[in-house]
């Protein structure tokens, strides 16, 4: 016994050492939250040491990837959720069920948050996506319905889809501005967003009994999603850097990021730059610098409608959406990012800083270093890194998938970039 004793000592002795200082204890929340929707939010932000070291400009990463359902899109599925509950559109545990067209990240929070507050999803995606993506949200329960990726004027376009979807399990658009009463509900494809999204009345929650329901969560046209960047965000955005930053940089999908946060930091944070950071063959990056979105060189001559065929996910898009619009006047500024400079960025940051991102993280960092070059010493970059590496197994973390559709693996890119 003493032997034991004496080895029970010993290592004691060892865990208390002196050689390093005991961490101080700094909690994220030292709350305990109420459910899982209590999780999201409220993240962190890094100090990307091999970036900011070498430029000399600050930049800093809002750490999305740890919301519980991985990414940035759990603020805009808590958000929409409870928007709708508020309009009386929604009511938990009758079955209802939250419809969504999403290339995954929209639908794994819907599917978590739905979960967490008594709702199912069904989520409609296309096919060419990440299978990882499709593998969590049938662990998350969610039903999910691949389609082939074609354009947004076709009726089976995955947005379009899930929205169909949602009318026939029975949703019911609100009725009418005017004649909203119990008998003008009926299932109506002409409301406008006006009727779906105005000031609700109580004609509208008469409208809306607790029998199960399909709701259409509508992610690129539904303001819930620009109020979830505008409440939370931004202001976390501006409180974590005390006010002093310089720029903040983010692509789009929905567009709900950049309109969200940017309007909130330009009202904020005087003199603050909002930079979009937008894949190949995206129009956005267009709309911005040139107004249109379609370049005038490009659409001049092969008149092509640019599509957007990259390798990263959940950025850049050839429709100006409602979310987007929202925003889009306080855009400073646009870069455009290749795939191989996007996956160069992801390589470099797990050898150099231990961060292992999502492919929309890394365009978005490739931009803040080309304009990082831009600003002068000491300045300050906030971007966003949306989620991790780990949902992007088998495309962009695929040496075999880029190998196979010819983008090049160089981490050395960066250094160059960086040293130009
Ligand atoms: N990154 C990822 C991984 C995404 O899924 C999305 C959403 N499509 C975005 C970034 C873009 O965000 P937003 O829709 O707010 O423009």
């Amino acid at each position: 016994a003493l032997f034991v004793h004496g080895k029970r000592e010993a290592r004691r002795r060892r865990l208390s050492s002196k050689a390093l200082p005991p961490r101080p204890i700094e909690l994220r929340s030292d709350e305990i939250v109420p459910g899982v929707s209590g999780l999201i939010g409220n993240t962190p932000l890094v100090r990307i040491n091999s970036l900011s070291d070498a430029l000399g400009v600050e930049i800093l990463g809002k750490c999305e990837f740890l919301n519980p359902g991985g990414s940035v899109k759990d603020r805009v599925a808590l958000r929409v959720i409870e928007d709708a509950e508020s309009r009386g559109l929604l009511h938990p545990h009758t079955g209802s069920v939250l419809f969504e067209g999403t290339v995954g990240s929209t639908g794994i929070s819907l599917a978590t948050v739905g979960k967490a507050k008594g709702y199912e999803a069904h989520i409609i995606m296309p096919s060419d996506v990440a299978i990882d993506k499709v593998l969590v949200l049938e662990r998350l329960g969610a039903t999910v319905e691949r389609v082939p990726p074609v354009s947004i004027v076709d009726q089976n376009q995955f947005v379009n889809l899930a929205r169909r979807r949602a009318h026939e399990f029975g949703n019911v658009d609100l009725p009418t501005k005017g004649k909203a009463t119990e008998e003008d509900v009926v299932v109506s494809t002409q409301a406008t967003r006006e009727d779906v999204y105005g000031t609700p009345t109580q004609a509208h929650r008469l409208a809306y009994d607790k029998k199960p329901r399909g709701f259409f969560a509508d992610q690129f046209e539904n303001d819930a999603n620009f109020q979830a960047h505008y409440h939370g965000t931004g202001p976390e955005i501006a409180r974590q850097t005390g006010g002093h930053v310089d720029a903040f940089v983010s692509g789009a999908g929905t567009g709900g990021t950049i309109s969200g946060t940017g309007v909130y930091l330009k009202e904020a944070v005087p003199g603050i730059q909002v930079v979009l950071a937008d894949p190949e063959g995206s129009g956005l990056y267009n709309k911005v610098r040139y107004g249109v979105m379609y370049a005038p060189q490009e659409s001049e001559g092969t008149k092509r409608r640019y599509q957007v065929d990259t390798v990263v996910e959940g950025i850049g898009i050839n429709r100006i959406t409602h979310n987007f619009e929202l925003g889009e006047a306080v855009i400073d500024d646009a870069y455009r990012i290749t795939d191989v400079e996007a996956v160069a960025m992801s390589r470099y940051l797990v050898a150099n800083d231990g961060l292992f991102l999502g492919s929309s993280s890394a365009c978005n960092l490739v931009a803040s270093i080309r304009l990082a070059k831009t600003l002068p010493a000491g300045s300050r970059i906030v971007t966003i890194l949306c989620d991790s590496g780990a949902r992007h197994q088998t495309k962009f973390w695929s040496d075999e998938y880029l190998a196979n559709h010819g983008i090049a693996i160089d981490a050395g890119i960066i250094d160059k970039i960086l040293k130009e």
